[in-house]
């Protein structure tokens, strides 16, 4: 499973960051934003940490990303039968083509591989429908035909590219349609939607405890016999050429990964690799989910069924990463201190833990993207997906804190925090102290919010039901906002100093009540989970401060904007909410949480969600945002002995994509 990014705003349960609102903590000049094309912009990332690791680090992580980057053609292929074909012809006009460069046609052509390259395939990487070209199809022809594209592959793809009615969306999960005849995803050849529920149905042993992922790593064809098989992804099988020089490079990673159990990781993989044994499979993902020593760790293979409208098959995805040792010492700070902070925490006693136990939740530095993670990518992922692998012998679950931060800096400049922030000082204060202060409120939301209190004996822990999700998430974020102000964080050297908080409370009302409002449409009330905690929270401590006017709504200049006038009471408002936030869960008043949800958590004010909506397109930010990748270069000696590896970030996106497709060329053109 994975998280990620929705529009500006995290979705996950992790973040309850205001929207971009975050901000630089030093002085900076690496370039987080990159150009931006169509609904896109390009953002870059830095590998923080790499230079210091040893040489046999760097070289385990050199192997491992070009394995990363050798799958990117499997990708392109499991999106589409026609994908490869498309963007050969497309980059052979793109770096041959001899006639107008300025033209519109070439110009919307660029843009037009520039999504291509992005989405890895014709449909939008999102929302799943099949670009329109803004070129004609005679300028197409005309410029493949120039460049040398051969004739019948030109007659091939034209009809894929410009008929909108063929291969209209990757994935089409609309009910009473045929999902699969209907989704352009390469998973199934000339099968029904009945046929592959069929084939798989037979699979099926109910009373296995331990089931396979079936079908996770094949496409399903009916052949010329009639008959339907599997044609499977293997070192000999579908995809062969790909899948041999990622076992090569896994090969020549082994030498150097951190510890032998590690290596037992490699070489499970390699095993399934060759032969696509499922239960191999399994196996190997419970060696590496028990590897949790190394620094160094990766993700390899065919992993995320999203593309799949059966839910089935597995698109090929890489991370390489490693771990973030400052920030993974503040979460083992907060883990160690967690009696502490149970104890002192604003409830009523006979709701806390005795004995709590927090949760290190680990934080990385991704080295480098591939596959279904590039350049799309999550913020968060939590592996293996098989269930009774999960619940026999646990999950990685991990944050990806450098590209976290790289969106928070690429915000930076979004003129976000200027147009709802309420005057420069607020601004100063969100940006000397936003993003550590964010960083903080989601440990202590991650490593002891959840973790924290407990339900009297007898209470049904389902009893609050349809609000069971909100009250939860805002029972985390309340723990973390209350303790986030506390002077045990100086103490502890988490904080460094009594104001530094008051970044955090500021960007957490302005998003509650106002600024995560640009994600919902105009006359809909806020329906998912984490986003009704927020207004909850918000909502609740504005109309119980009102009396003493603790935060206010201003309006100036014909805008609105927040204003706390009094921290310190914000806090005890946040430490009363918690009490009974509590008090329902531990309780399980089913009526209470539907009282405070309903009342705070759910309603829009239609004249300020315009308002904000108004304000936000204003600033014309792109929806959509991706990675283009470091370049990593060995350096070797005469006998070709690495000695060092180097990484640099100065790669253009088009340059990056053609260099991929000229050295990671892995596929033919035609994969049947
Ligand atoms: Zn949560």
């Amino acid at each position: 499973m994975k998280s990620i990014l929705h529009i500006m705003t995290l979705s996950i349960c992790m973040a309850a960051t205001a929207a971009g609102a975050s901000a630089q903590t030093k002085a900076d000049t690496f370039q987080y934003n990159d150009e931006r094309f169509a609904d896109l912009q390009m953002l870059r990332y830095k590998v923080e940490g790499f230079e210091s690791l040893t040489l046999r680090q760097k070289t385990f992580i050199y192997y491992l990303q070009e394995a990363a980057l050798t799958g990117r053609d499997i990708l392109f292929d499991q999106n589409g039968r026609y994908n490869l074909r498309i963007r050969h012809a497309l980059e052979r006009i793109y770096t041959d083509w001899q006639g107008d460069r300025q033209s519109s046609d070439f110009q919307a052509l660029s843009v037009y591989l520039k999504r291509v390259w992005f989405s890895n395939g014709i449909h939008h990487h999102y929302g799943c429908e099949k670009f329109v070209p803004g070129f004609s199809e005679s300028f197409f022809r005309e410029a493949a035909r120039s460049v040398g594209v051969a004739p019948t592959l030109i007659d091939e793809i034209c009809p894929v590219m410009f008929d909108p009615s063929l291969m209209q969306k990757r994935v089409n999960l609309a009910e009473g349609q045929d999902l699969v005849l209907t989704s352009a995803s390469n998973y199934y050849r000339g099968v029904t939607q009945q046929e592959a529920e069929d084939f798989y149905q037979a699979m099926k042993d109910p009373s296995d405890p331990h089931p396979v992922m079936f079908g996770m790593n094949s496409r399903l064809v009916k052949d010329a016999d009639g008959v339907v098989r599997e044609h499977r992804w293997t070192t000999t099988g579908l995809y062969h050429q790909a899948l041999s020089r990622i076992v090569n490079l896994l090969r020549l990673a082994r030498p150097y990964a951190e510890d032998a159990d590690q290596q037992a990781v490699i070489d499970k993989l390699v095993e399934f690799y060759t032969t696509g044994d499922l239960h191999t499979f399994d196996e190997y993902t419970i060696l590496w989910a028990a590897n949790t020593a190394p620094l160094i760790d990766f993700v390899n293979g065919f992993t995320e069924c999203y593309g799949d409208p059966l839910g089935l098959k597995c698109s090929w995805e890489s991370i390489v990463n490693f771990k973030d040792l400052d920030a993974t010492r503040r979460t083992e700070t907060l883990s160690q201190n967690a009696q502490w902070f149970e104890d002192h925490s604003p409830v009523d006693p006979r709701f806390r833990k005795e004995q709590v136990k927090g949760i290190s939740a680990k934080v990385i530095t991704a080295a480098i993207l591939g596959g279904d993670l590039y350049p799309s990518t999550a913020i968060g992922i939590n592996l293996p997906n098989s269930d009774w692998v999960r619940r026999e012998h646990g999950s990685k679950s991990v944050t990806i804190g450098n590209l976290t931060d790289a969106y928070n800096k690429a915000a930076r400049g979004s003129g976000f925090l200027e147009e709802f922030a309420i005057d420069p000082s607020t601004v100063a204060l969100v940006r000397q102290y936003g993003d550590l202060t964010d960083d903080l409120h989601t440990d202590l939301h991650e490593c002891l919010g959840h973790g924290s209190g407990r339900l009297l004996p007898g209470v049904d822990p389902d009893s609050l039901k349809a609000y069971g999700s909100t009250i939860e998430e805002a029972r985390a974020d309340l723990f973390g906002l209350y303790y986030v102000a506390d002077p045990k964080l100086v103490e502890l050297g988490l904080t460094p100093d009594a104001d530094a908080y008051k970044a955090q409370y500021y960007t957490y009302m302005m998003n509650g009540l106002m600024t995560q409002l640009v994600r919902i449409q105009p006359g809909n009330n806020i329906e998912e989970a984490h986003m009704r905690n927020r207004a909850l929270i918000a909502h609740w401590c504005y109309e119980q401060g009102r009396a003493d006017n603790v935060v206010e709504m201003v309006r100036r200049d014909g805008k609105t904007y927040v204003q706390i006038n009094d921290y310190a009471a914000l806090r005890r408002l946040f430490g009363l909410l918690l009490a009974e936030i509590q008090r329902v869960k531990s309780e399980g008043d089913y009526l209470g949480a539907q009282t405070l949800v309903e009342q705070y958590g759910v309603r829009v004010d239609p004249e300020l969600h315009r308002e904000v909506l108004d304000r936000y397109q204003r600033l014309d930010l792109a929806p959509y945002k991706g990675f283009i990748n470091p370049v990593y270069t060995a350096v070797r000696d005469q006998q070709g002995h690495i000695t060092d590896v180097t990484v640099r970030y100065d790669e253009a996106y088009d340059a990056q994509m053609l260099r991929y497709s000229r050295d990671y060329e892995t596929l033919p053109l035609v994969n049947d």
